[in-house]
């Protein structure tokens, strides 16, 4: 029998949306991807790339689904 560890949570899973950063859109394979891109770099501590997809994410049109215009 092993002896009950509480470790604290790897630091990992921050929640989204830290600075006000852009959710990618959920039907949009694209902008999936670059969340998902977005969350690993985040885990590597690459806040560059984070940023990177953020941008991409933020700037990737969306046509046809009237969200603007
Ligand atoms: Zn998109």
């Amino acid at each position: 029998m092993t002896a009950p560890r509480t470790y604290p949570g790897p630091p990992v899973d921050l929640p989204l949306r830290l600075d006000g950063e852009p959710e990618p859109d959920a039907d949009c394979d694209v902008c999936q991807a670059l969340g998902e891109q977005r969350s690993e770099a985040r885990t590597k501590g690459d806040m560059s790339r984070v940023s990177d997809c953020n941008v991409e994410i933020r700037n990737h049109p969306h046509k046809g689904r009237g969200r603007r215009s």
